[in-house]
């Protein structure tokens, strides 16, 4: 679906086409370091999401909102109206409401999901002194069997760097730097965000206000 294309012009939607580009950017670095190290997930694995509700920016969440909104306009409503709820898991843990069982990605927002889930169990940490630390999950594998590595014996480990979570969360932040700080639990974000999305998709794009300047450019008087 082209995400891009559900919210008339505006600021928003010049920022949700930013954060695209990041989302493609992310994609591949995971894409290229699971390829060149074999660090792999077991088939059908959807244990990050049985245990976990991420915290998202509401840049993020106004993205998962216009996937909504295009995918599923009833279903954007009824969240907008009710929101969402964690999931709670028989053995006691608590998980994303956005997971599915029965789905093999295991998320039924796979296409427009936040920065944290694209790389869970592909990107490295920074340590105390900024060195990339990086370390297979516990379900994972990898090529030769390396579990773990930091700093410059990366390379030898795993054949690659991994990308760094925290370098691409600052690039998130500089997207919509005024709302960088406000990370919500993603069941509350996407309510909250449902509400301006809904409102924007219903609206012609000579009308759109956004709260915020309207940034298209001036166009020439005639005569
Ligand atoms: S949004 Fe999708 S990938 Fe992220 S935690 Fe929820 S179900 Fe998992």
């Amino acid at each position: 679906m082209d995400i891009l294309n559900i919210l008339p012009r505006s600021l928003l939607a010049e920022r949700l086409e930013a954060l695209a580009y990041l989302y493609r950017r992310s994609d591949a670095a995971v894409a290229e370091f699971a390829e060149r190290s074999g660090v792999a997930c077991p088939a059908g694995c959807g244990s990050c999401c049985e245990g976990f509700v991420p915290d998202i920016v509401p840049l993020e969440a106004a993205y998962l909102a216009a996937y909504l909104a295009g995918a599923d306009k009833p279903l954007a409503y009824s969240i907008a109206a009710n929101g969402l709820e964690a999931r709670s898991r028989d053995d006691g843990r608590v998980g994303c409401p956005l997971y599915a069982d029965d789905n093999p990605y295991h998320c039924t927002v796979y296409e427009a999901r936040p920065l944290i889930c694209r790389m869970f169990a592909f990107s490295a940490t920074r340590d105390k002194l900024g060195a990339p630390t990086f370390a297979v999950c516990r379900k994972g594998t990898s090529l030769g069997g390396v579990r773990s590595a930091k700093g410059d014996a990366l390379i030898e480990a795993f054949g690659v760097e991994p990308p760094v979570m925290a370098d691409l969360g600052s690039e998130l932040a500089s997207i919509e730097p005024e709302s960088s700080g406000s990370r919500k639990p993603l069941p509350e974000a996407v309510r909250e965000a449902l509400s301006r999305v809904l409102f924007l998709v219903g609206m012609p794009d000579s009308e759109i206000l956004d709260g915020g300047p309207d940034i298209r450019p001036t166009l020439p008087r005639a005569g």
